[in-house]
């Protein structure tokens, strides 16, 4: 029995004018204006995050965006001992936890996007990401009874939010924010770069990017969207100003076992790796939690249901990878989108609407 992890963190790469190193500041641009600019590196939630900054508090700017990172990571993730969703957790079918508002209304639009997407996207799918070994990196395929079993404690109607007070149903139940905690990070950092007059950024955590305006020579940034099948390739390029573009996909976290790949994203309905016939969603969107639960809900629903919810919706567009090797963009993001994916054996669609 062969086990493997394949874990390709650089989902999307940043095509900017800047060079990302661990630590970077410097003062005075390109242009000789007394703005200045600072990146970094950093390690958190599980993946590398690179931040750069224009303006005149761009350190300053990077400095306290780090620190609002570490506080979100304490607070929201399931790992540490002792944040606020490890309490829940641990609370689950036998008390209710007092959190912050700020976890609760994260929880409660969590279940709300849980409901837009029919259930695709779902915290409480907790409990079988554990049993595939996705937190402990300890991966193993579950027998079909288990499988069975904790798929009857999904369901983030059994997520239970009175005020500031969170109450899982059932024992056994948990929730994992990794689908949408990443974005709403994104987010958070927005706030605080802003917050310093910032208004050109580019916050890049994990498979999710965030832009603050555009480019300090005034272009819009442009972020390249991997091929899913080879991490040299580009499915393509979009051009964007103050949005957020966020991608989901086996490819980012799998393993394998007797020759059969398993990923990290899950379908609740089934608790087995989502086989919707998507390689890779991404979204276009204003709002990076938004975006970051759309990406993982869209790839578990696939190419039809996907569509159908973005015909349904004005706050988002998306770009589609398929397992049989198309690329589709909605009409919304087509004209700022280049399609790069003939390289890699693709043919490119416009979605209508
Ligand atoms: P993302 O990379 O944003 O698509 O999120 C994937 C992560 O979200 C996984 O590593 C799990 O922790 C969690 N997850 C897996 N399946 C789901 C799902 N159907 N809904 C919500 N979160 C999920
Ligand atoms: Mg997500």
């Amino acid at each position: 029995m062969k086990r493997q992890l394949y874990l390709f963190t650089l989902v999307i790469i940043l095509v900017s004018s800047v060079g990302c190193t661990s630590l970077n500041f410097s003062s005075g641009s390109a242009s000789g204006s007394s703005a200045s600019s600072a990146t970094s590196e950093i390690f958190a939630m599980d993946t590398i995050m690179d931040l750069s900054a224009y303006g005149a508090k761009a350190e300053d700017a990077l400095r306290a965006s780090e620190k609002e990172i570490m506080r979100l990571e304490k607070l929201l993730s399931v790992t540490v001992e002792g944040s606020e969703i490890s309490a829940i957790n641990q609370s689950a079918g036998n008390l209710e936890a007092d959190v912050s508002e700020e976890t609760a209304s994260l929880i409660s639009f969590s279940k709300q996007m849980s409901e837009r997407t029919g259930g695709a996207f779902d915290i409480s799918v907790a409990p079988l990401v554990n049993a595939w070994g996705f937190v402990s990196g300890y991966f193993t395929v579950p027998s079909k009874q288990t499988i069975d079993e904790l798929v009857q404690l999904a369901g983030s109607d059994r997520i239970n939010i009175s005020g500031t007070k969170i109450f899982l149903e059932q024992s056994g139940m948990s929730i994992d924010l990794g689908g949408i905690g990443k974005g709403y990070a994104s987010q958070r950092v927005i706030d605080v770069m802003k917050g310093y007059g910032i208004n050109s950024a580019l916050i890049s955590l994990g498979g999710n990017i965030a832009a603050i305006g555009n480019k300090t020579d005034g272009s819009q940034w442009r972020i390249l969207i991997q091929d899913p099948r080879d991490p040299e390739l580009y499915a393509g390029k979009v051009s964007i100003t103050d949005k957020s573009v966020i991608s989901s996909g086996g490819y980012e976290r799998y393993f394998e076992e007797n020759g059969v790949k398993y990923h990290h994203i899950l379908d609740p309905k089934t608790g087995y790796p989502a086989h919707s016939g998507l390689l890779m969603s991404t979204i276009i969107c204003s709002d990076g939690a938004t975006g970051d639960a759309l990406s993982t809900a869209t790839f578990v629903m696939g190419e039809e249901k996907a569509i159908q919810l973005w015909r349904s919706s004005d706050d988002f567009e998306m770009v589609l990878v398929t397992e049989d090797a198309r690329v589709l963009a909605t009409v919304g993001v087509a004209d700022s989108f280049e399609f790069m994916g003939d390289t890699g054996g693709y043919t490119y669609e416009t979605i209508e609407r």
